[in-house]
Protein backbone atom coordinates (compact mmCIF):
# COMPACT_ATOMS: atom_id res chain seq x y z
CA UNK A 1 0.00 0.00 0.00
CA UNK A 2 2.78 2.13 0.78
CA UNK A 3 4.64 1.31 -3.13
CA UNK A 4 1.06 2.59 -4.59
CA UNK A 5 0.88 5.42 -2.32
CA UNK A 6 4.77 6.31 -3.73
CA UNK A 7 3.41 5.04 -7.06
CA UNK A 8 0.59 7.89 -6.98
CA UNK A 9 2.41 10.72 -5.76
CA UNK A 10 4.91 10.50 -9.02
CA UNK A 11 1.54 10.33 -10.85
CA UNK A 12 0.88 12.94 -9.27
CA UNK A 13 4.05 15.03 -9.84
CA UNK A 14 3.92 13.71 -13.80
CA UNK A 15 0.70 15.10 -13.75
CA UNK A 16 1.75 18.08 -12.10
CA UNK A 17 3.72 18.85 -15.12
CA UNK A 18 1.06 17.92 -18.07
CA UNK A 19 -1.43 19.88 -15.96
CA UNK A 20 0.61 22.85 -15.23
CA UNK A 21 0.37 24.83 -19.11
CA UNK A 22 -3.45 24.11 -19.47
CA UNK A 23 -3.54 25.64 -16.38
CA UNK A 24 -1.79 28.66 -17.18
CA UNK A 25 -4.04 29.60 -20.24
CA UNK A 26 -7.48 28.46 -18.19
CA UNK A 27 -7.81 25.38 -21.05
CA UNK A 28 -10.96 23.58 -19.34
CA UNK A 29 -11.33 21.00 -21.39
CA UNK A 30 -8.01 20.16 -21.11
CA UNK A 31 -7.48 20.00 -17.56
CA UNK A 32 -10.82 18.16 -17.45
CA UNK A 33 -9.22 15.58 -19.41
CA UNK A 34 -5.81 15.29 -17.64
CA UNK A 35 -8.53 14.85 -14.69
CA UNK A 36 -10.62 12.20 -16.31
CA UNK A 37 -7.08 9.81 -17.53
CA UNK A 38 -6.48 10.20 -13.69
CA UNK A 39 -9.64 8.85 -12.51
CA UNK A 40 -8.99 5.98 -15.21
CA UNK A 41 -6.75 4.53 -13.19
CA UNK A 42 -8.59 1.69 -11.01
CA UNK A 43 -6.87 2.52 -7.56
CA UNK A 44 -7.68 6.54 -8.41
CA UNK A 45 -11.65 7.26 -7.32
CA UNK A 46 -11.69 11.32 -8.34
CA UNK A 47 -9.29 13.79 -9.15
CA UNK A 48 -9.34 17.67 -8.13
CA UNK A 49 -6.81 20.37 -8.86
CA UNK A 50 -6.97 24.01 -7.41
CA UNK A 51 -5.34 26.57 -8.59
CA UNK A 52 -4.65 30.25 -8.73
CA UNK A 53 -5.35 32.84 -11.59
CA UNK A 54 -2.32 32.83 -13.85
CA UNK A 55 -0.19 35.86 -13.29
CA UNK A 56 -1.02 37.74 -16.62
CA UNK A 57 -5.07 37.68 -16.08
CA UNK A 58 -3.81 38.77 -12.81
CA UNK A 59 -1.64 41.34 -13.85
CA UNK A 60 -5.52 42.25 -16.78
CA UNK A 61 -7.29 42.37 -13.53
CA UNK A 62 -4.96 44.72 -11.51
CA UNK A 63 -4.82 46.72 -15.01
CA UNK A 64 -8.67 46.92 -15.53
CA UNK A 65 -8.93 48.14 -11.81
CA UNK A 66 -6.41 51.33 -12.72
CA UNK A 67 -8.16 51.51 -15.85
CA UNK A 68 -11.82 51.70 -14.92
CA UNK A 69 -10.94 52.75 -11.63
CA UNK A 70 -12.54 50.18 -9.64
CA UNK A 71 -12.32 48.41 -7.00
CA UNK A 72 -8.73 46.58 -6.59
CA UNK A 73 -8.42 43.16 -8.48
CA UNK A 74 -8.70 40.24 -6.13
CA UNK A 75 -6.74 36.90 -6.63
CA UNK A 76 -9.29 34.23 -7.76
CA UNK A 77 -9.01 30.31 -7.37
CA UNK A 78 -10.28 27.71 -9.72
CA UNK A 79 -10.95 24.54 -9.14
CA UNK A 80 -12.11 21.50 -11.24
CA UNK A 81 -13.11 18.35 -9.81
CA UNK A 82 -13.59 14.65 -11.58
CA UNK A 83 -15.06 11.93 -10.08
CA UNK A 84 -15.64 11.48 -6.31
CA UNK A 85 -13.27 12.92 -3.73
CA UNK A 86 -14.44 10.73 -0.43
CA UNK A 87 -12.01 8.51 0.99
CA UNK A 88 -8.23 8.94 1.46
CA UNK A 89 -6.87 12.11 -0.26
CA UNK A 90 -3.04 12.38 -1.57
CA UNK A 91 -2.61 15.69 -2.46
CA UNK A 92 0.79 17.46 -4.54
CA UNK A 93 1.08 21.24 -4.12
CA UNK A 94 3.31 22.51 -6.93
CA UNK A 95 3.74 25.84 -8.73
CA UNK A 96 5.07 27.32 -12.19
CA UNK A 97 8.15 29.62 -12.99
CA UNK A 98 5.48 32.40 -12.66
CA UNK A 99 4.30 31.73 -9.20
CA UNK A 100 1.19 30.21 -10.23
CA UNK A 101 0.46 28.04 -7.17
CA UNK A 102 -1.59 24.97 -7.45
CA UNK A 103 -2.68 21.87 -5.45
CA UNK A 104 -3.53 18.85 -7.72
CA UNK A 105 -5.28 16.04 -5.39
CA UNK A 106 -6.29 12.35 -5.44
CA UNK A 107 -9.14 10.44 -3.30
CA UNK A 108 -8.48 6.97 -3.27
CA UNK A 109 -10.09 4.04 -4.21
CA UNK A 110 -10.87 1.84 -0.37
CA UNK A 111 -12.65 -0.53 -2.63
CA UNK A 112 -8.71 -1.47 -3.13
CA UNK A 113 -7.74 -1.80 0.39
CA UNK A 114 -11.07 -3.92 1.20
CA UNK A 115 -9.97 -6.35 -1.88
CA UNK A 116 -6.19 -6.69 -0.11
CA UNK A 117 -7.82 -6.86 2.96
CA UNK A 118 -10.59 -9.50 1.76
CA UNK A 119 -7.40 -11.35 -0.61
CA UNK A 120 -5.35 -11.49 2.71
CA UNK A 121 -7.93 -13.18 5.01
CA UNK A 122 -9.31 -15.73 2.37
CA UNK A 123 -5.20 -16.74 1.78
CA UNK A 124 -5.22 -16.51 5.60
CA UNK A 125 -7.93 -19.16 6.27
CA UNK A 126 -6.80 -21.27 3.25
CA UNK A 127 -3.01 -21.11 4.81
CA UNK A 128 -4.60 -22.07 8.51
CA UNK A 129 -7.11 -24.62 6.92
CA UNK A 130 -4.00 -26.40 5.13
CA UNK A 131 -2.10 -26.51 8.25
CA UNK A 132 -4.60 -27.77 10.68
CA UNK A 133 -5.49 -30.89 8.40
CA UNK A 134 -1.79 -31.28 8.20
CA UNK A 135 -1.15 -30.72 12.14
CA UNK A 136 -3.63 -33.21 12.52
CA UNK A 137 -1.85 -36.04 10.07
CA UNK A 138 1.31 -35.35 12.16
CA UNK A 139 -1.14 -35.78 15.30
CA UNK A 140 -2.00 -38.58 14.13
CA UNK A 141 1.29 -40.35 12.90
CA UNK A 142 2.94 -39.04 16.01
CA UNK A 143 0.15 -40.98 18.25
CA UNK A 144 -0.61 -44.39 16.21
CA UNK A 145 3.10 -44.50 15.64
CA UNK A 146 4.93 -43.54 18.38
CA UNK A 147 2.98 -43.14 21.63
CA UNK A 148 0.89 -46.33 20.70
CA UNK A 149 4.04 -48.21 21.12
CA UNK A 150 5.39 -46.29 23.99
CA UNK A 151 2.20 -47.16 25.35
CA UNK A 152 2.30 -50.65 24.81
CA UNK A 153 5.59 -50.85 25.92
CA UNK A 154 4.20 -49.12 29.62
CA UNK A 155 1.68 -51.58 29.33
CA UNK A 156 4.03 -54.47 29.56
CA UNK A 157 6.36 -52.93 31.98
CA UNK A 158 3.34 -53.10 33.86
CA UNK A 159 2.29 -56.17 33.69
CA UNK A 160 5.36 -57.90 34.13
CA UNK A 161 5.94 -56.33 37.46
CA UNK A 162 3.86 -58.73 39.25
CA UNK A 163 5.15 -61.94 37.04
CA UNK A 164 7.39 -64.47 38.39
CA UNK A 165 9.51 -64.55 35.19
CA UNK A 166 9.78 -62.00 33.29
CA UNK A 167 8.85 -62.03 29.66
CA UNK A 168 10.23 -59.58 26.45
CA UNK A 169 8.05 -56.83 24.83
CA UNK A 170 7.18 -57.71 21.37
CA UNK A 171 6.80 -54.89 19.15
CA UNK A 172 7.32 -55.42 15.19
CA UNK A 173 6.28 -52.12 14.21
CA UNK A 174 6.93 -48.59 15.28
CA UNK A 175 9.51 -46.35 15.08
CA UNK A 176 13.56 -47.35 14.82
CA UNK A 177 14.14 -45.26 17.90
CA UNK A 178 11.35 -47.10 19.77
CA UNK A 179 11.87 -50.58 18.31
CA UNK A 180 15.70 -50.42 19.32
CA UNK A 181 14.51 -49.28 22.65
CA UNK A 182 12.52 -52.25 23.16
CA UNK A 183 15.59 -54.34 21.97
CA UNK A 184 18.02 -52.96 25.11
CA UNK A 185 14.74 -53.53 27.32
CA UNK A 186 14.46 -57.25 26.27
CA UNK A 187 18.15 -57.31 27.04
CA UNK A 188 17.70 -55.45 29.88
CA UNK A 189 14.80 -58.17 30.87
CA UNK A 190 16.92 -61.29 30.10
CA UNK A 191 19.60 -59.93 31.98
CA UNK A 192 17.00 -59.34 35.38
CA UNK A 193 16.02 -62.62 34.66
CA UNK A 194 19.66 -64.36 34.64
CA UNK A 195 20.39 -62.29 38.16
CA UNK A 196 17.42 -63.42 39.81
CA UNK A 197 18.50 -67.26 39.08
CA UNK A 198 21.36 -66.01 40.30
CA UNK A 199 20.18 -64.43 43.36
CA UNK A 200 17.96 -67.29 44.61
CA UNK A 201 21.15 -69.81 44.10
CA UNK A 202 22.61 -67.07 46.15
CA UNK A 203 19.68 -66.46 48.60
CA UNK A 204 19.29 -70.62 48.91
CA UNK A 205 23.11 -71.25 49.94
CA UNK A 206 22.58 -68.10 52.58
CA UNK A 207 19.80 -69.89 53.68
CA UNK A 208 21.62 -72.87 54.21
CA UNK A 209 24.09 -71.17 55.88
CA UNK A 210 22.12 -69.35 58.39
CA UNK A 211 21.01 -72.61 59.61
CA UNK A 212 24.55 -73.64 59.91
CA UNK A 213 25.33 -70.44 61.53
CA UNK A 214 22.59 -71.11 63.87
CA UNK A 215 23.36 -74.21 65.46
CA UNK A 216 27.18 -73.14 65.09
CA UNK A 217 26.12 -70.20 67.52
CA UNK A 218 23.87 -72.34 69.63
CA UNK A 219 26.65 -74.92 70.15
CA UNK A 220 28.61 -72.12 71.42
CA UNK A 221 26.59 -71.26 73.82
CA UNK A 222 25.90 -74.80 74.87
CA UNK A 223 29.86 -74.53 74.99
CA UNK A 224 29.56 -71.50 76.92
CA UNK A 225 27.26 -72.64 79.28
CA UNK A 226 29.01 -75.99 79.84
CA UNK A 227 32.94 -74.07 80.45
CA UNK A 228 30.95 -71.80 82.74
CA UNK A 229 29.76 -74.54 84.80
CA UNK A 230 32.85 -75.95 84.45
CA UNK A 231 34.83 -73.15 85.50
CA UNK A 232 32.96 -71.67 88.39
CA UNK A 233 32.12 -75.07 89.90
CA UNK A 234 36.16 -75.37 90.90
CA UNK A 235 36.16 -72.03 91.77
CA UNK A 236 33.31 -72.11 94.14
CA UNK A 237 35.34 -75.33 95.39
CA UNK A 238 38.39 -73.70 96.02
CA UNK A 239 37.09 -70.25 97.33
CA UNK A 240 35.46 -72.13 100.09
CA UNK A 241 38.02 -74.44 100.79
CA UNK A 242 40.37 -71.03 100.78
CA UNK A 243 37.77 -69.38 103.66
CA UNK A 244 37.81 -72.34 105.44
CA UNK A 245 41.66 -72.57 105.57
CA UNK A 246 41.49 -68.95 106.47
CA UNK A 247 39.60 -69.26 109.69
CA UNK A 248 41.94 -71.93 110.71
CA UNK A 249 45.14 -71.08 109.36
CA UNK A 250 47.98 -69.12 111.36
CA UNK A 251 48.75 -65.68 110.80
CA UNK A 252 51.68 -65.84 108.66
CA UNK A 253 49.93 -68.54 106.70
CA UNK A 254 46.84 -66.25 106.92
CA UNK A 255 49.08 -63.91 104.50
CA UNK A 256 49.74 -66.66 102.03
CA UNK A 257 46.69 -67.55 102.14
CA UNK A 258 45.57 -63.73 101.24
CA UNK A 259 47.91 -64.44 98.20
CA UNK A 260 46.05 -67.13 97.21
CA UNK A 261 42.92 -65.19 97.43
CA UNK A 262 43.94 -62.13 95.78
CA UNK A 263 45.08 -64.50 92.61
CA UNK A 264 41.58 -66.75 92.69
CA UNK A 265 39.59 -63.46 92.70
CA UNK A 266 41.22 -62.40 89.48
CA UNK A 267 40.95 -65.62 87.79
CA UNK A 268 37.04 -65.46 88.92
CA UNK A 269 36.98 -61.72 87.33
CA UNK A 270 38.70 -62.79 83.97
CA UNK A 271 36.56 -65.96 83.95
CA UNK A 272 33.26 -63.66 84.99
CA UNK A 273 34.27 -60.91 82.34
CA UNK A 274 35.26 -63.11 79.29
CA UNK A 275 31.65 -65.23 79.74
CA UNK A 276 29.86 -61.90 80.61
CA UNK A 277 31.05 -60.46 77.10
CA UNK A 278 30.06 -63.76 75.10
CA UNK A 279 26.70 -63.71 76.68
CA UNK A 280 26.44 -59.42 76.09
CA UNK A 281 27.63 -60.28 72.15
CA UNK A 282 25.10 -63.34 72.08
CA UNK A 283 22.72 -60.98 73.02
CA UNK A 284 21.71 -63.19 76.14
CA UNK A 285 21.65 -60.31 78.54
CA UNK A 286 17.99 -59.92 79.74
CA UNK A 287 16.86 -56.82 81.32
CA UNK A 288 15.60 -57.03 85.16
CA UNK A 289 13.50 -54.58 86.71
CA UNK A 290 13.52 -53.91 90.57
CA UNK A 291 12.99 -51.20 92.63
CA UNK A 292 15.92 -50.04 94.52
CA UNK A 293 17.02 -46.60 96.69
CA UNK A 294 20.07 -44.44 94.98
CA UNK A 295 21.45 -43.80 98.25
CA UNK A 296 22.06 -47.14 99.18
CA UNK A 297 23.61 -48.13 96.03
CA UNK A 298 26.09 -44.73 96.79
CA UNK A 299 26.60 -46.03 100.30
CA UNK A 300 27.29 -49.68 99.28
CA UNK A 301 29.50 -48.36 96.36
CA UNK A 302 31.56 -45.97 98.84
CA UNK A 303 32.04 -49.37 101.34
CA UNK A 304 33.42 -51.79 98.46
CA UNK A 305 35.57 -49.22 97.36
CA UNK A 306 36.70 -47.72 100.53
CA UNK A 307 38.94 -49.46 101.73
CA UNK A 308 41.25 -50.35 97.99
CA UNK A 309 41.04 -46.05 98.14
CA UNK A 310 42.56 -46.03 101.18
CA UNK A 311 45.08 -48.80 100.44
CA UNK A 312 46.87 -46.57 97.47
CA UNK A 313 46.39 -42.91 99.88
CA UNK A 314 42.88 -41.84 97.73
CA UNK A 315 40.72 -40.21 98.66
CA UNK A 316 37.20 -41.28 97.38
CA UNK A 317 34.14 -39.35 97.49
CA UNK A 318 30.58 -40.51 96.70
CA UNK A 319 28.29 -37.38 95.89
CA UNK A 320 24.00 -38.13 95.47
CA UNK A 321 21.84 -35.20 94.45
CA UNK A 322 18.80 -34.70 97.09
CA UNK A 323 16.90 -33.88 93.41
CA UNK A 324 17.02 -38.07 93.24
CA UNK A 325 13.39 -39.50 94.53
CA UNK A 326 14.49 -42.22 96.93
CA UNK A 327 12.94 -45.24 94.99
CA UNK A 328 13.15 -45.87 91.38
CA UNK A 329 12.78 -48.54 88.83
CA UNK A 330 15.29 -50.19 86.64
CA UNK A 331 17.89 -53.03 86.43
CA UNK A 332 20.08 -52.17 89.95
CA UNK A 333 22.63 -54.53 89.05
CA UNK A 334 23.71 -53.57 85.75
CA UNK A 335 24.03 -50.03 86.79
CA UNK A 336 26.00 -51.42 89.84
CA UNK A 337 28.22 -53.58 87.26
CA UNK A 338 28.93 -50.65 85.30
CA UNK A 339 29.60 -48.17 88.55
CA UNK A 340 31.93 -50.75 90.11
CA UNK A 341 34.22 -51.23 86.73
CA UNK A 342 34.84 -47.52 86.07
CA UNK A 343 35.81 -46.86 90.17
CA UNK A 344 38.04 -49.79 89.92
CA UNK A 345 39.50 -48.39 86.70
CA UNK A 346 39.55 -44.70 88.68
CA UNK A 347 41.38 -46.34 91.65
CA UNK A 348 43.63 -48.91 89.36
CA UNK A 349 44.73 -46.30 87.44
CA UNK A 350 45.20 -43.23 89.86
CA UNK A 351 48.62 -43.28 91.99
CA UNK A 352 47.72 -40.20 94.15
CA UNK A 353 44.43 -37.68 94.26
CA UNK A 354 41.08 -38.41 94.69
CA UNK A 355 38.48 -40.55 92.84
CA UNK A 356 34.73 -38.91 92.85
CA UNK A 357 31.34 -40.39 92.07
CA UNK A 358 28.67 -38.08 91.58
CA UNK A 359 25.40 -38.98 90.76
CA UNK A 360 22.48 -36.22 90.04
CA UNK A 361 19.50 -36.30 87.98
CA UNK A 362 19.91 -34.89 84.01
CA UNK A 363 16.20 -34.98 82.98
CA UNK A 364 13.84 -35.40 85.28
CA UNK A 365 9.77 -36.33 83.65
CA UNK A 366 6.43 -37.22 85.20
CA UNK A 367 7.62 -40.94 85.20
CA UNK A 368 11.16 -41.39 84.30
CA UNK A 369 14.28 -39.66 85.05
CA UNK A 370 17.63 -39.62 83.24
CA UNK A 371 20.44 -40.56 86.17
CA UNK A 372 23.64 -39.13 85.55
CA UNK A 373 26.67 -41.08 87.33
CA UNK A 374 30.11 -39.54 86.68
CA UNK A 375 33.29 -41.00 87.80
CA UNK A 376 36.11 -38.39 88.09
CA UNK A 377 39.98 -39.36 88.53
CA UNK A 378 42.96 -37.72 89.26
CA UNK A 379 44.82 -40.70 87.43
CA UNK A 380 46.88 -41.27 84.42
CA UNK A 381 44.19 -39.62 81.77
CA UNK A 382 43.63 -40.54 78.05
CA UNK A 383 45.13 -38.76 75.24
CA UNK A 384 41.84 -37.91 73.72
CA UNK A 385 42.69 -39.35 70.24
CA UNK A 386 41.81 -43.00 72.44
CA UNK A 387 38.82 -41.53 74.14
CA UNK A 388 36.55 -43.79 72.04
CA UNK A 389 38.87 -46.84 70.86
CA UNK A 390 39.26 -47.75 74.74
CA UNK A 391 34.87 -49.05 74.17
CA UNK A 392 36.59 -51.53 72.31
CA UNK A 393 36.97 -55.67 73.44
CA UNK A 394 40.39 -55.85 74.60
CA UNK A 395 41.98 -52.29 74.01
CA UNK A 396 43.97 -51.21 76.21
CA UNK A 397 46.70 -48.50 76.31
CA UNK A 398 49.27 -50.35 77.85
CA UNK A 399 52.19 -48.89 75.50
CA UNK A 400 51.29 -45.40 77.14
CA UNK A 401 51.94 -46.00 80.81
CA UNK A 402 55.57 -46.53 82.40
CA UNK A 403 53.59 -48.62 84.56
CA UNK A 404 52.67 -52.13 84.12
CA UNK A 405 48.50 -52.20 85.11
CA UNK A 406 46.60 -55.43 85.36
CA UNK A 407 43.52 -56.19 82.98
CA UNK A 408 41.59 -57.72 80.08
CA UNK A 409 40.41 -54.70 78.17
CA UNK A 410 36.76 -56.19 78.19
CA UNK A 411 35.60 -53.58 81.52
CA UNK A 412 34.82 -50.91 79.56
CA UNK A 413 33.32 -52.74 76.55
CA UNK A 414 31.38 -54.92 78.51
CA UNK A 415 29.93 -52.11 80.40
CA UNK A 416 29.42 -49.50 77.35
CA UNK A 417 26.97 -52.85 75.76
CA UNK A 418 25.59 -52.86 79.17
CA UNK A 419 24.58 -48.95 79.30
CA UNK A 420 23.53 -49.33 75.87
CA UNK A 421 21.23 -52.52 76.83
CA UNK A 422 19.54 -50.47 79.37
CA UNK A 423 18.64 -47.68 77.36
CA UNK A 424 21.91 -45.25 78.53
CA UNK A 425 24.85 -44.08 76.91
CA UNK A 426 28.83 -44.02 78.54
CA UNK A 427 31.46 -41.69 77.25
CA UNK A 428 34.79 -40.73 78.55
CA UNK A 429 36.25 -37.16 78.61
CA UNK A 430 40.28 -36.74 79.47
CA UNK A 431 42.69 -34.09 78.28
CA UNK A 432 45.30 -36.05 77.99
CA UNK A 433 48.16 -38.43 79.69
CA UNK A 434 48.21 -37.26 83.17
CA UNK A 435 45.17 -34.87 83.42
CA UNK A 436 42.93 -37.18 85.13
CA UNK A 437 40.04 -39.04 83.16
CA UNK A 438 36.57 -38.43 83.73
CA UNK A 439 33.86 -41.18 82.79
CA UNK A 440 30.00 -40.68 82.28
CA UNK A 441 27.08 -43.00 82.59
CA UNK A 442 23.54 -41.71 81.80
CA UNK A 443 20.97 -43.92 82.20
CA UNK A 444 17.21 -43.75 82.22
CA UNK A 445 15.39 -44.65 85.02
CA UNK A 446 11.28 -44.99 86.18
CA UNK A 447 9.90 -43.76 89.46
CA UNK A 448 8.83 -46.49 91.83
CA UNK A 449 5.05 -46.98 92.41
CA UNK A 450 4.91 -46.42 96.05
CA UNK A 451 3.69 -50.43 96.58
CA UNK A 452 7.22 -51.68 95.47
CA UNK A 453 9.09 -52.90 98.24
CA UNK A 454 12.83 -52.58 98.53
CA UNK A 455 14.62 -55.06 99.57
CA UNK A 456 15.94 -54.70 102.99
CA UNK A 457 19.09 -56.18 104.74
CA UNK A 458 18.69 -59.41 105.77
CA UNK A 459 18.76 -60.42 109.34
CA UNK A 460 22.19 -61.67 110.58
CA UNK A 461 20.81 -64.67 112.03
CA UNK A 462 18.12 -67.34 110.95
CA UNK A 463 16.02 -70.59 112.07
CA UNK A 464 14.82 -73.66 110.31
CA UNK A 465 15.76 -76.92 109.04
CA UNK A 466 17.03 -76.98 105.73
CA UNK A 467 18.49 -79.87 103.56
CA UNK A 468 20.95 -79.24 101.05
CA UNK A 469 21.84 -81.69 97.82
CA UNK A 470 24.71 -81.26 96.14
CA UNK A 471 27.49 -83.58 94.96
CA UNK A 472 30.71 -81.88 95.10
CA UNK A 473 32.37 -82.86 98.89
CA UNK A 474 33.97 -79.64 98.83
CA UNK A 475 31.38 -77.31 98.01
CA UNK A 476 29.09 -79.61 100.30
CA UNK A 477 31.43 -78.87 103.27
CA UNK A 478 31.75 -75.08 102.44
CA UNK A 479 28.08 -74.51 102.37
CA UNK A 480 27.06 -76.84 105.61
CA UNK A 481 29.27 -74.45 107.07
CA UNK A 482 27.74 -71.16 105.91
CA UNK A 483 24.55 -72.09 106.55
CA UNK A 484 25.62 -73.55 109.73
CA UNK A 485 27.08 -70.26 111.11
CA UNK A 486 23.75 -68.54 109.92
CA UNK A 487 22.30 -70.48 112.51
CA UNK A 488 20.70 -72.94 110.01
CA UNK A 489 20.36 -76.90 111.00
CA UNK A 490 21.68 -78.54 107.91
CA UNK A 491 20.86 -82.13 106.82
CA UNK A 492 23.22 -82.95 103.68
CA UNK A 493 22.47 -84.96 100.88
CA UNK A 494 25.40 -86.68 98.41
CA UNK A 495 22.76 -87.17 95.03
CA UNK A 496 19.08 -86.98 93.94
CA UNK A 497 18.29 -89.95 94.95
CA UNK A 498 19.31 -89.42 98.43
CA UNK A 499 17.81 -86.36 98.55
CA UNK A 500 14.58 -87.78 97.40
CA UNK A 501 14.38 -89.78 100.08
CA UNK A 502 15.69 -87.86 102.88
CA UNK A 503 12.23 -85.40 101.67
CA UNK A 504 10.12 -88.31 102.26
CA UNK A 505 11.50 -89.50 105.74
CA UNK A 506 11.73 -85.98 107.34
CA UNK A 507 10.56 -82.03 107.46
CA UNK A 508 12.33 -79.43 106.10
CA UNK A 509 11.64 -76.07 106.56
CA UNK A 510 13.90 -75.04 102.82
CA UNK A 511 15.92 -77.12 100.34
CA UNK A 512 18.84 -76.40 98.46
CA UNK A 513 19.15 -78.45 95.23
CA UNK A 514 21.90 -78.30 93.00
CA UNK A 515 20.74 -78.76 89.30
CA UNK A 516 23.08 -81.05 88.01
CA UNK A 517 23.62 -84.22 90.32
CA UNK A 518 24.66 -87.97 89.22
CA UNK A 519 21.60 -90.44 89.31
CA UNK A 520 18.79 -88.15 89.36
CA UNK A 521 18.94 -84.25 88.19
CA UNK A 522 17.70 -81.39 90.47
CA UNK A 523 14.83 -80.31 88.03
CA UNK A 524 13.51 -83.82 87.98
CA UNK A 525 13.45 -84.40 92.32
CA UNK A 526 11.63 -81.00 92.31
CA UNK A 527 9.07 -81.80 89.46
CA UNK A 528 8.97 -85.49 91.57
CA UNK A 529 8.48 -83.39 95.52
CA UNK A 530 5.78 -81.19 93.48
CA UNK A 531 4.01 -83.76 92.70
CA UNK A 532 3.47 -85.20 95.64
CA UNK A 533 1.96 -82.13 96.76
CA UNK A 534 4.79 -80.69 99.09
CA UNK A 535 5.46 -76.85 98.58
CA UNK A 536 8.59 -75.76 100.71
CA UNK A 537 10.53 -73.18 99.39
CA UNK A 538 13.13 -75.24 97.09
CA UNK A 539 16.43 -73.26 95.83
CA UNK A 540 18.23 -73.84 92.75
CA UNK A 541 22.07 -74.44 92.80
CA UNK A 542 23.70 -73.76 90.06
CA UNK A 543 27.35 -72.40 88.10
CA UNK A 544 24.92 -71.94 84.81
CA UNK A 545 24.10 -68.11 84.73
CA UNK A 546 20.34 -67.89 86.00
CA UNK A 547 18.55 -66.22 82.57
CA UNK A 548 20.29 -69.70 81.13
CA UNK A 549 18.05 -72.15 83.18
CA UNK A 550 15.31 -69.72 84.87
CA UNK A 551 12.79 -70.60 82.41
CA UNK A 552 13.29 -74.86 82.91
CA UNK A 553 13.82 -74.31 86.60
CA UNK A 554 10.98 -71.85 87.28
CA UNK A 555 8.54 -74.61 85.18
CA UNK A 556 10.03 -77.63 86.90
CA UNK A 557 9.20 -76.25 90.48
CA UNK A 558 12.02 -74.71 91.53
CA UNK A 559 11.04 -71.08 93.98
CA UNK A 560 14.61 -68.85 93.50
CA UNK A 561 18.18 -69.52 92.28
CA UNK A 562 21.26 -69.14 93.59
CA UNK A 563 24.60 -69.27 91.24
CA UNK A 564 27.76 -70.23 92.12
CA UNK A 565 30.40 -69.07 93.42
CA UNK A 566 27.89 -66.97 95.86
CA UNK A 567 29.48 -65.02 99.05
CA UNK A 568 28.01 -65.75 102.41
CA UNK A 569 26.10 -62.59 102.71
CA UNK A 570 24.57 -63.12 99.14
CA UNK A 571 23.40 -66.66 100.89
CA UNK A 572 21.88 -65.26 103.77
CA UNK A 573 20.08 -62.62 101.84
CA UNK A 574 18.30 -64.87 100.01
CA UNK A 575 17.81 -67.71 102.67
CA UNK A 576 16.21 -65.08 104.73
CA UNK A 577 13.57 -64.17 102.05
CA UNK A 578 12.50 -67.67 102.18
CA UNK A 579 12.76 -68.75 105.88
CA UNK A 580 11.23 -65.68 107.46
P1 LIG B 1 41.09 -53.00 81.71
O1 LIG B 1 40.85 -52.03 82.79
O2 LIG B 1 40.85 -54.39 82.13
O3 LIG B 1 42.36 -52.80 80.99
P2 LIG B 1 38.89 -51.65 80.49
O4 LIG B 1 38.05 -52.04 79.32
O5 LIG B 1 38.21 -51.41 81.76
O6 LIG B 1 39.96 -52.76 80.60
O7 LIG B 1 39.68 -50.36 80.08
C1 LIG B 1 40.31 -50.30 78.81
C2 LIG B 1 41.46 -49.31 78.84
O8 LIG B 1 40.97 -47.98 79.01
C3 LIG B 1 42.39 -49.50 79.99
O9 LIG B 1 43.36 -50.50 79.72
C4 LIG B 1 43.02 -48.13 80.12
O10 LIG B 1 44.06 -47.99 79.18
C5 LIG B 1 41.90 -47.20 79.75
N1 LIG B 1 41.21 -46.67 80.96
C6 LIG B 1 40.07 -47.11 81.50
N2 LIG B 1 39.72 -46.39 82.58
C7 LIG B 1 40.67 -45.45 82.72
C8 LIG B 1 40.91 -44.38 83.67
N3 LIG B 1 40.07 -44.15 84.68
N4 LIG B 1 41.99 -43.61 83.48
C9 LIG B 1 42.85 -43.86 82.47
N5 LIG B 1 42.69 -44.83 81.55
C10 LIG B 1 41.63 -45.63 81.68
Amino acid sequence: MKERQDTIRLILRHTAQIITPPLKYKVKSEIERILQDLVRFEFIKGAKVVWEEPTVYKELGELDAVIKKKEPHKIKKFTIIRGDMDGKIISYQFEDRSGMKATLEVAINDRLYQKIIKNIVVNFAIIGLFSTVLLCVVIYFYYYYIVASILRLVEHIRKIRTEETLKPVVLEKGPKEIIELVQVFNELIENINKYRNHLEKILEQWKSEAVKAKSASQAKTKFLANVSHEIRTPMTAAMGMLEMLKEESSLADKEKLRHLEVALKSLGALIEETLDFAKLEEGKEEIKEETFNITELGKEIHELFEIEAQKKNLVFEVFISLDIPKELRGDISKIRQIIINLISNAIKFTDKGKITLRIFPEKVGEKFIWLHFEVKDTGCGIPPSELEKIFNPYERLEDLYNKPYPGTGLGLAISKRLAELLGGKLWAESEGLGRGAIFHLLIPLKRAESDSPIQKTPPKKLKGKVLLAEDNPVNQLYFKRVLEKLGLNVEVASDGLEALNVINEKHFDLIILDIRMPGLSGLEIVKRIRKKGISIPIIALTAHSVSEIEKEALASGFDDFLQKPISREELAQKLAKWLS
